[in-house]
């Protein structure tokens, strides 16, 4: 099957050359290679929010156990919804096993789960994301009620901080830096419209 994804020429020459800035490959243009804290920063809108929607169920439910052990299973379910998508998305993706990847699933992926073919990245990537959208809405949909049961203001700060945090700052860091600087950005289906022909990565298309 074709493939329609703008991946780099130069990824599979980053697979082999993983120890420095890559410059060249058949496009000339370089790419750019993420060092840990890089990786680091980039995850931390996600982390952030991830640990916000832990503390509203901590926060809100009532019971001590219920609410550690609502929290306990929020904060793995986003362990896992990460970890989800680098075993079923990032094998398709052209960034596997490189450093050219923004959030550094890339080379986490390599080490866990073989490189798969590409042209089916689009597909996996809306097929497996919806795995992770409930943690948007968790602590949302569950708060409120708790919310107006039982009013308390630390609740109430919790819940606006979560919602600015995953409804306005995760989805504009992402759109301006870290999905911004993805080298999926032109055929990721999340970004696609956002950010059409500005990345600044060599595509397929320059070879
Ligand atoms: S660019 Fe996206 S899909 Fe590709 S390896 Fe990184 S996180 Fe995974």
């Amino acid at each position: 099957m074709e493939n329609d994804r703008a991946v780099p020429q130069n990824a599979e020459q980053l697979r082999h050359n993983d120890n420095e800035s890559t410059g060249g490959g058949k496009s000339g243009q370089s790419v750019r290679r993420y060092s840990h804290w890089q990786e680091l920063i980039n995850n931390l809108p996600y982390m952030v929010m991830t640990l916000l929607g832990g503390a509203v169920l901590a926060f809100g439910i009532p019971g001590l156990l219920l609410r550690y052990a609502a929290a306990s299973v929020y904060v793995v379910y986003g362990v896992v919804g990460t970890l989800w998508i680098i075993l079923f998305v990032c094998p398709y993706c052209g960034y596997w096993g490189t450093r050219a990847c923004p959030c550094g699933y890339g080379w986490i992926a390599a080490k866990i789960r073989a490189r798969q073919t590409d042209s089916c990245f689009t597909d996996k990537f809306k097929r497996h994301i919806p795995v992770i959208v409930p943690l948007w809405f968790i602590p949302v949909v569950i708060g409120i009620p708790l919310l107006v049961r039982n009013f308390s203001w630390g609740l109430l700060i919790l819940l606006v901080v979560f919602a600015l945090e995953a409804f306005v700052v995760l989805p504009f860091v992402s759109a301006k830096h870290g999905c911004k600087e993805c080298p999926q950005v032109d055929t990721c289906p999340w970004m696609k419209g956002k950010h059409e022909g500005t990345s600044s990565y060599p595509s397929a298309e320059t070879s």
